[in-house]
């Protein structure tokens, strides 16, 4: 596996990822609004629209960090029509790192009354995708925001989705991807690779492990390769769709 410029084995990448994401979760969710401009908060909207999820759902949403996608998926359900949930929904919020769950949690714990159904319910789990403490078939939805292109072996967590869906599960990835635009291209690379970095040294006193994010946006499979890899582990009916000129997809897919 690569990291950065160098080759390191699997176990040390999925470690260093892991300090990556130790060091920028007490400032993870500032950065996000300054080097995406606010952006990732309409694409995280749109994956949610998407999967306009129904009363009952049961959402795994994996590599979830401070809980964004999970924040949405309560919004959403509350503001269903009919409001009334006889049947309550919930969410696992999982991620590998401790520090983002614990950030995420703090954040939650001054402010989940206001904006979720009062039978829906969430908990939060440490967990790699690759390998997920999870039943077979226990799930309803699967989602991965900004998550998978750090996760060392993509397959392996490919199939962990497949197999905690149930039949009619659905399956839904929030990636970085593939600029369509050559134009576009150019001004998006210097962003990254000066921009960003820079952002990361003075915003969170730290130019590595945002260079170290922009560099895995890079060597993530663009949109027709990432559909195959999902459709490689048994998924049907995958799709994609282009945010912004295609700087992230959303990917989807069923398990039938
Ligand atoms: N989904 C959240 C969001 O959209 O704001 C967080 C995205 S953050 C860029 C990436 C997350 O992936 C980090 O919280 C990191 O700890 C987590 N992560 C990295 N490798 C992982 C793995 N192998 N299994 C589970 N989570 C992982």
């Amino acid at each position: 596996a690569d990291f950065g410029f160098e080759r390191v084995t699997p176990e040390e990448k999925t470690s260093r990822v892991y300090s990556v994401f130790e060091r920028v979760a007490g400032s993870y969710d500032v950065m996000n609004d300054a080097m995406s401009l606010g952006l990732h908060r309409v694409w995280k909207d749109v994956l949610m629209e998407r999967l306009a999820p129904p009363h009952g759902t049961r959402l795994l949403d994996v590599a979830g960090g401070t809980g964004d996608i999970a924040y949405r998926f309560l919004k959403y359900l509350k503001n269903l029509e009919p409001p009334g949930s006889e049947k309550p929904s919930h969410v696992t919020v999982s991620d590998i790192n401790r520090a983002m769950l614990d950030a995420g949690r703090e954040r939650w714990s001054t402010s989940h009354g206001e904006w979720t159904h009062p039978d829906d319910t969430v908990d939060w789990l440490e967990a790699n995708a690759e390998q997920l403490p999870v039943d077979d078939e226990s799930y309803s939805a699967y989602t991965i925001a900004f998550g998978i292109r750090n996760v060392t072996d993509k397959t392996k967590a490919l199939r962990e989705a497949y197999r905690v869906l149930r039949p009619g599960g659905r399956f839904m990835c929030l990636e970085f991807s593939r600029v369509d635009n050559r134009a576009l291209s150019w001004a998006y690379d210097q962003y990254s690779f000066q921009v960003i970095p820079a952002l990361g040294h003075v915003i969170a006193g730290d130019w590595h492990s945002y260079r170290y994010l922009v560099e895995s946006i890079r060597k993530f499979p663009d949109q027709e390769t990432f559909a195959g890899m999902i459709r490689g582990v048994g998924f049907k009916g995958v799709t994609y769709e282009n945010l912004t000129f295609g700087v992230v997809a959303i990917h989807s897919g069923f398990k039938v």
